[in-house]
């Protein structure tokens, strides 16, 4: 199969293709979904915060004893710092996380009645939580579409030529232009799993992926389908993966 070549784009040919991909992304990982556990908006903005340098899976492992804890955002205000570091410590930075939380807590009782605040505007104002926190806790704690900016979104985004931006808020923006709101929580999680599963910073398994034909990066990883596979890190079924 030959590269295709995006370098005389036009703007509807570009949101063709996109949509296009995603589509098909979306048809491999229907199942996508944010992988933090949580039962709450405060469970989810928490979980969020912790998994900062740090994996979902080594997050999800700390949040059920942490959450038993510390089950409201007073709690959080009133924390034991020594208490809380030590349960923190497996996530890393848990100096800092733990800093996070305690100031988090506070912020949400003296602001916002202990709850968290179901707006951007308001959320990127508590202490710790950025854009990209904000749209993971927006769209999936509170159904409104947001699209999470995190390392594999940005990296995918680039590789597959939808956008050159490099800064989070103007990829955030340019690829919300590209694909309809509704599907913008969605698509931050199809991408995500593509960037995990597939499409690895490394090596990519070009030679498996049903979006190759649409993009601008095909080669740059495995080629052969056996050895691809072989690079392929999830739950897909085989089915899915012979079909690929
Ligand atoms: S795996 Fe290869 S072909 Fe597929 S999106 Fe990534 S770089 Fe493109």
């Amino acid at each position: 199969m030959k590269r295709i070549d995006i370098s005389a784009e036009t703007p509807v040919a570009r949101t063709r293709r996109v949509r296009r991909m995603y589509r098909e992304l979306h048809e491999l990982y229907p199942y996508a979904h944010c992988e933090l556990d949580f039962r709450s908006p405060l469970e989810l903005l928490v979980a969020t915060i912790l998994s900062a340098q740090t994996t979902d899976v080594g997050v999800n492992k700390v949040t059920p004893t942490l959450f038993a804890r510390y089950p409201d955002a007073a709690a959080y205000a009133g924390a034991d710092r020594a208490e809380l570091e030590e349960l923190l410590r497996p996530t890393g930075f848990f100096r800092a996380k733990a800093n996070s939380l305690i100031t988090l807590g506070q912020a949400l009782v003296e602001r916002f009645d202990g709850e968290v605040p179901p707006r951007m505007a308001d959320l990127v104002t508590l202490p710790g939580v950025g854009r990209k926190t904000a749209n993971v806790v927006l769209g999936n704690a509170f159904g409104i579409p947001g699209l999470t900016v995190d390392t594999h979104f940005g990296r995918l985004v680039r590789r597959m030529g939808w956008t050159d931006e490099t800064d989070p808020v103007k990829v955030e923006s340019a690829v919300g232009a590209l694909v309809p709101r509704k599907e913008w929580t969605m698509l931050s999680h199809v991408l995500i799993f593509h960037g995990r599963r597939m499409c690895h910073a490394k090596k990519p398994a070009c030679g498996v992926c049903p979006v190759a034909r649409w993009c601008p990066s095909y080669g740059e990883g495995e080629l052969d389908p056996d050895k691809a596979r072989k690079l392929l890190k999830y739950e897909m079924s085989p089915a899915a993966v012979a079909s690929a």
